[in-house]
This record gives structure tokens, C-alpha cells and sequence, in this order.
């Protein structure tokens, strides 16, 4: 779980807005989190349909039953990744909705032990005892359970990730990325649409590639890549795969 590091009051003095239960516009967190989804899932899309109809343009040149192909890949693809990411967040959000809850009943048990807690956290982080305690009191008589989820476990309970952004983020990203392939597939004529969809899908992965690369700050270069070799890579096993089979089936 790597929520934001998030420092809620140190920007807001002196007038703080921010009470649980105010309504807030839609998190950074859960924007990101969206996007992070949605680049794999056209990256998904794109891999996955282009390995289904090379496959079968390998073994057939009739355009209707690459389309099938295609288009049953594409459903059940967009499909399993909405699931998926639907239960991944939601099992994350389950984990922070718990989280919060044990916090709120040590509060109302323990407020001693906690706010002791509190202080000894602001210590570790190099502030003197008599300082470290002031900011805990202070901080408890503001806002106790959202100090502690910030500290103690790096949650703020108005960016919780919503599962239903993320699903609703791969499944369209997910079609997106499939379309290509199958697009590519379907308009050119037999002779053309073997090679047209290998560069076509080498171009969109590495976008996604570049893409993906940005949102995780890692090196661009090596991204797009692996990105783009394990693409060509795909579509060239599934293809000779659909050329044996064809010449079998011929
Ligand atoms: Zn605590």
C-alpha cells in the first residue's frame, strides 16, 4: 500500500477545512490509481488481442473468423480485467476500512496509551519530548483518529481507492487497446494486415511503455523496450503457432 506521503495540516494553517465526513472532490490517490490501470489495461488489450488474431490470421485468412476471434478475446479480456481489478482495490480498501476501524476503538479504549504513542512516533521522527508532546496533544484535540492514520500508517480516510474507478478504468482501457489489433486485422486486405498489425502494435506499445514508465518514474528506454519486444514477441509465437495449425488443417 503506498499512499501518497501526505502531510494534511502543514500547508492549511491557518484555516483547516478538512473534517471527515466533508464531501471532497475526487483524490489525487484514486486519480492515479485510475491512470496507473488504465495504461496497463490498453496494454493488456493491445498484447493479448494482437497474440489472438495474429494467431489466427497464421492459420486462416478468412477476415470473419479472425473477427470472432478477436472479438470474443476482446469481451472476455475486458471482463476479467474489470474483475480483477475490481477485487484487488477492494480487498486494499477492506485492509484500509479495518485499519481504521482498529484505530478508532484504541482511541475510545486507550486515548492514554495512544496519544502516548502519537508523542513517541513524533519523537522517532527527531522532535524533542517536550515538543513531541505538544504536537501529539494538540493533534488529538484537533483531529485524534486522522493523526494517527497519517503517522502511524500513511492513510488519509478521504483517499481511499474507489474498486469501481479502477474497473470501470481497465475495462474501457483494456477495449481501447484491443481495438487496435483488431481493427488493423479487419480493414487490410490478407496480404497487408499481418505486417500493418505488427507495426501498429509496436507504435501503441510504446506509448504505453512510455506511459507506464512516467507514472512508476523509472528510465524510459528499457520500459519501452520490454514493452515492445514482449508485444512482438507475442504476436510473432502465436503466429507461427496459427501457421502450423493452418498447414495442418490445409
Ligand atoms: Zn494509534
Amino acid at each position: 500500500m503506498t499512499s501518497p506521503a501526505s502531510s494534511p495540516t502543514s500547508g492549511q494553517f491557518p484555516q483547516m477545512g478538512e473534517h471527515p465526513g466533508e464531501p471532497h472532490s475526487d483524490s489525487l490517490g484514486d486519480k492515479l490509481n485510475a491512470l496507473r490501470a488504465a495504461v496497463l489495461g490498453a496494454n493488456d488489450g493491445i498484447v493479448s488481442t494482437a497474440g489472438l488474431v495474429m494467431g489466427v490470421a497464421g492459420a486462416t485468412a478468412d477476415r470473419q473468423v479472425i473477427l470472432i476471434a478477436g472479438l470474443a478475446g476482446l469481451v472476455a479480456g475486458a471482463l476479467s480485467m474489470a474483475v480483477g481489478e475490481y477485487v484487488s482495490v477492494s480487498t486494499q480498501r477492506d485492509t484500509e476500512r479495518a485499519l481504521i476501524a482498529k484505530e478508532t476503538r484504541e482511541l475510545s479504549e486507550e486515548p492514554e496509551d495512544e496519544l502516548a504513542e502519537l508523542a513517541g512516533l513524533y519523537r522517532q521522527k527527531g522532535l524533542s519530548e517536550e515538543l513531541a508532546r505538544q504536537v501529539a496533544v494538540e493533534l488529538t484535540a484537533h483531529d485524534a483518529l486522522r493523526s494517527h492514520l497519517d503517522i502511524e500508517l500513511g492513510i488519509d480516510p478521504d483517499q481511499l481507492t474507489n474498486p469501481w474507478h479502477a474497473a470501470w478504468a481497465s475495462m474501457i482501457s483494456f477495449t481501447a487497446g484491443a481495438l487496435l489489433p483488431l481493427l488493423t486485422i479487419a480493414l487490410f486486405s490478407p496480404d497487408l494486415r499481418v505486417a500493418v498489425t505488427l507495426v501498429a502494435v509496436g507504435v501503441a506499445l510504446a506509448g504505453t511503455g512510455l506511459l507506464s514508465a512516467r507514472f512508476g518514474d523509472a528510465p524510459v528506454r528499457p520500459a519501452v523496450r520490454r514493452v515492445v519486444i514482449g508485444g512482438v514477441l507475442a504476436m510473432a509465437v502465436t503466429y507461427a503457432i496459427g501457421s502450423l495449425i493452418g498447414l495442418g488443417i490445409a
